[in-house]
């Protein structure tokens, strides 16, 4: 099938892409790597009067320090993945990216794009949820700053308005003595996963887990966090963790729906078997002191 007819826009700056939005109202929508959105119109699954292409906005596309770092919304999940400030400071971003799609998805599939869309199977927005990034949107009406964790809606869904463009994610950066991993399953190399989690472990005095973050994604209709196990495992020694316990008590929360890829069973007990494993991986790298040394180690689907 092909798309519906649309006019197609090309701003060049965020204001003349904001002032599109506003002009046309819901029947305007951004287009950015169109690597979900084109199969959307291409399916008519969707169809929009406007399309406005952020490609020519080359004010977002960036990654910088910000005191945190900053991911423009249109860096590519290619351009993030390989980046040394993210690399270094957000290594669990760096090493989610290789885990989306394929090759040619990552060069043009955008991180905006990938939050904007908020599948909730997808791996930046889990990202940014378990270690608690802010969202960054200009309207009409000015920026506002979202918590991630109030930015995914539902599936599909997010709180942006319709003339509002994502424009950055910021992630906060952990202190020394941190660990990051990400563990998931998917039924063939470059599907979207049936679940997974995501863990973030800081430690503290005398090695105890001082502060930890477990994102689930998979589990529900927007990335979670498995609250439950997180409480249950800050102030504990990690030598004393029963891992399977905690990958249970992360997933306790979650109900995932049954569908045609996998039972909720299913998904939940692939959510808790990642859980217990990228906790224990987070906590080996914690322990190790290693964090900072490099970027993406982490099994590519290619
Ligand atoms: P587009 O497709 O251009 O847009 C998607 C939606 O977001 C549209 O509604 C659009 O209006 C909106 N939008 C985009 N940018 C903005 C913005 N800055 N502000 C406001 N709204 C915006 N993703 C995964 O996470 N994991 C996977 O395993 C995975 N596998 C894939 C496999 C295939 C074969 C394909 C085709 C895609 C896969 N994806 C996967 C999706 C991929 O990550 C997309 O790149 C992403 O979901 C959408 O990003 P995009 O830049 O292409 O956005």
């Amino acid at each position: 099938m092909k798309p519906a007819p649309f006019s197609y826009h090309r701003p060049e700056t965020l204001a003349e892409a904001v002032g599109t939005l506003a002009a046309f109202g819901d029947e305007a929508k951004v287009l950015a790597g169109g690597q979900s959105l084109v199969p959307v119109l291409a399916l008519r699954l969707g169809r929009f009067g406007h399309l406005v292409d952020l490609g020519q906005v080359a004010a977002l596309r960036y990654v910088r320090d910000d005191g945190g770092v900053a991911v423009g919304a249109m860096t590519t999940h290619a351009a993030a993945g390989r980046d040394p400030l993210v690399a270094g400071s957000v290594p669990l971003l760096a090493r989610a990216i290789p885990f989306i799609g394929h090759f040619q998805v990552r060069n043009r599939g955008t991180v905006g794009g990938s939050c904007a869309h908020a599948d909730p199977a997808a791996e930046i927005p889990a990202v940014a949820v378990t270690l608690d990034a802010e969202m960054e949107a200009v309207g009409a009406e000015g920026t506002r700053r979202i918590p991630a964790a109030e930015f995914f809606a539902s599936t599909y869904t997010t709180t942006l308005a319709p003339d509002e463009v994502l424009t950055a994610l910021r992630f906060p950066v952990r202190p020394d003595r941190s660990g990051f991993a990400i563990r998931e399953f998917a039924r063939r190399s470059g599907d979207f996963a049936l679940a997974g989690a995501l863990c973030a472990v800081t430690l503290g005095a005398g090695g105890r887990i001082e502060r930890a973050a477990i994102g689930l994604l998979g589990l529900g209709a927007v990335p979670v966090r498995g609250f439950q196990a997180e409480q249950a495992i800050t102030g504990a020694d990690p030598a004393d963790l029963d891992l399977t316990e905690i990958g249970l008590l992360a997933v306790a929360d979650t109900d995932p729906p049954d569908d045609v890829h996998a039972t909720s069973a299913y998904r939940r007990r692939v959510g808790a078997a990642a859980a217990a494993q990228a906790l224990a991986a987070a906590v080996a790298e914690a322990e190790a002191g290693v964090t900072r040394s490099g970027g993406t180690q982490e099994a590519a689907h290619d």
